[in-house]
Order: C-alpha cells, then sequence, then structure tokens
C-alpha cells in the first residue's frame, strides 16, 4: 500500500494568515516541508482521498495528483469538510453540462451512516451540498456500516465513542495494516484491528508541554482532555502493539518548526512526524 500525507496541519494550517511568529515566517519563506496544508491523506492504491479541507485543491495540485476515484470522510468538522467544493473541481465540466453530458465515473464519496448525516447537514437555501453535486452527477454517496472491501483492499470504520459521530480509519491489504486517526479521536476507540498494525497515523495530540509563545500546559489544563499527550500516543502505541507511529494534525498553536520535530524524533523510538508530502510505503 501507498499513502501520503497532502496535508499535516491542524484546524489552523501554517503558515496562518497574518502570524508574524517564528514558525510562519519560515513556513512563508520555504514552503513545505515547512508550511502545512490542512489534515488530508491519499491513498494511492485506490485513488482514494481522505477528507477535504479547504486548501485540498492545493494539496492535490502540489502531490501532482492524478486521479480521485473516491474520498471518505473522518467527521464533519469544517477543518475536514470545507473544501466540499473540490467535487466541483474533480468532476465539473461546465460546457459539457450545459450539452446534457454528466460525469461517466462520479466520484465515490463513503463515510458512516452517523458521519454522512453531519455531511447532509453542510447545506445552504437550496439544500445540502453533497445533494446538489450528487444531482449533477459528480459524485455518488454510500453509508458503510462496519467495513468496506474494494479491489483486494479492506477499510474498516471503527467509531470513536463520543457524542459526535468520528470514525477511525484501518486499511488492510496483503497483510499489512495503517490506521488512519486524524482528529477527533480521544477517547482512543478498541477495536480488534487495531492490533499490530504496521502505521498508526494520529492526530488529536499536543506535542510537548511547552507551546507556542512558551504556554505550558500543566496537569490541569483543559487540552489534556481534549488532546492526546504524547505519554498517551506512546500508550496506545503499546497497547495495540503497533510498529510505528505518525503525529499529524500539527497546530501551528504547538509553536514548532519542520526541524523542531526532526529534533524531537530523536527521543522517541519509532515516532515520527508528519509532513505535507510524506510518502509512506508498506
Ligand atoms: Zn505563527
Ligand atoms: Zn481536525
Amino acid at each position: 500500500m501507498k499513502f501520503q500525507i497532502l496535508g499535516s496541519g491542524g484546524c489552523v494550517s501554517t503558515p496562518k494568515p497574518l502570524c508574524g511568529c517564528g514558525v510562519c515566517k519560515e513556513a512563508r519563506e520555504k514552503g513545505t516541508p515547512y508550511s502545512r496544508c490542512g489534515c488530508s491523506l491519499y491513498f494511492y492504491d485506490l485513488n482514494l482521498l481522505v477528507d477535504t479541507p479547504e486548501d485540498i485543491g492545493v494539496a492535490l495540485n502540489r502531490a501532482d495528483i492524478k486521479a480521485v476515484d473516491h474520498i471518505l470522510y473522518s467527521h464533519w468538522d469544517p477543518d475536514h469538510t470545507m473544501g466540499i467544493r473540490v467535487m466541483e473541481h474533480l468532476r465539473l465540466e461546465w460546457l459539457s453540462y450545459y450539452e446534457g453530458i454528466i460525469p461517466e465515473n462520479p466520484v465515490i464519496l463513503f463515510a458512516d451512516p452517523g458521519v454522512m448525516n453531519d455531511l447532509n447537514l453542510i447545506r445552504n437555501r437550496q439544500g445540502a451540498f453533497l445533494n446538489y453535486y450528487e444531482n449533477l452527477g459528480l459524485i455518488k454517496r454510500f453509508e458503510v456500516m462496519d467495513s468496506i472491501d474494494i479491489a483486494g483492499v479492506r477499510i474498516t470504520l471503527v467509531s470513536v465513542p463520543k457524542r459526535k459521530a468520528v470514525s477511525v480509519f484501518a486499511f488492510e491489504k496483503d497483510g499489512r495494516k495503517l490506521i488512519y486517526a486524524p482528529c477527533d479521536c480521544r477517547p482512543f476507540p478498541y477495536d480488534i484491528v487495531f492490533y499490530n498494525a504496521d502505521v498508526l497515523i494520529i492526530g488529536n495530540t499536543f506535542v510537548g508541554d511547552v507551546l507556542k509563545n512558551g504556554k505550558i500546559i500543566d496537569k490541569d489544563h483543559p487540552l489534556r482532555s481534549e488532546l492526546h499527550s504524547m505519554e498517551d500516543v506512546l500508550a496506545i502505541k503499546d497497547r495495540f502493539n503497533i510498529k510505528r507511529v505518525i503525529v499529524t494534525h500539527i497546530e501551528e498553536d504547538w509553536g514548532k518548526s519542520f526541524d523542531d520535530y526532526k529534533e524531537l524524533e530523536k527521543e522517541y523510538e519509532n515516532v515520527t512526524f508528519a509532513y505535507d508530502g510524506l510518502v509512506i510505503e508498506l
């Protein structure tokens, strides 16, 4: 299996517009891997995209992606869905539309029923965006209960036990396994499918106890109940006997540059930090 991190950024991408901090200045000057688009993943084997942050079009072009046949959504949060108009960029041909020609290969959009329900609530005065795109023939929606098999790949959707609908994904092929848990995955769900994974890509994690502008995340800080600490990530790695962990959804607020993360990696065994353009083959 082959994956690429198209975007490793968090709710706020890096550089943050208007921000004059050192991390953002450097990202503006140098571009990738110092800059980070919104959080998304591409899976080459199925031409599959996970999530569409608002800068997904930029990320797809930058990575020179040639095809998107499937889109999988983890949850409705704006930092994962506000690029939903990419459906138009991917399939809409206005001039053909006026001739009554509809796309022959709509993008197949998958989500857990709860997540799909939330996606259908992204709407304007005329109704859901996704209804409009399906009516134009740009997409087809499918709800996935537990897992789906496509071209020799099994994708399992595991729900995070919280009030809002969020999925964590397991991709399996030829005895290899990658788990993608980009956001809102605390508490981390339990599922037998996670055991012995080759790779876990996890977001929803704050990195370090001292963040941007020297902000200290002490023992009682509310961030600790919302996000995983690095210690939590290591516990998840141990619990499920996962070989390698890649931390993604990296916030500008963590106040660290690409070089800082490279340095930090030395403190951990088989834990690295994502950057835009990182390719993972297993
Ligand atoms: Zn900044
Ligand atoms: Zn997020």
